[in-house]
């Protein structure tokens, strides 16, 4: 019953949440639009990932990484 669960959907899918945001970094080349809101213009880098993000997911990346860290 499960048979078309494999087909599609590897979309994006592996993008957000799996970013770190230490491996980005901010550029000033060209990098086109942020590959996860595909709306803004990339501004951070990460060559791990190979995506570009826009200054307000990074700013989110490194907001969720801040509130891991405060668990304890
Ligand atoms: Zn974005």
């Amino acid at each position: 019953m499960q048979d078309s669960v494999k087909h599609g959907s590897v979309v994006q899918e592996s993008l957000p949440g799996v970013l770190d945001h230490r491996t980005f970094s901010r550029v000033r080349v060209d990098l086109g639009r942020c590959d996860i809101c595909n709306t803004k213009r990339a501004v951070y880098r990460s060559q791990e990932a190979q995506a570009g993000i826009c200054e307000g997911r990074y700013a989110r990346l490194v907001k969720e990484e801040n509130a891991k860290a405060g668990v304890r």
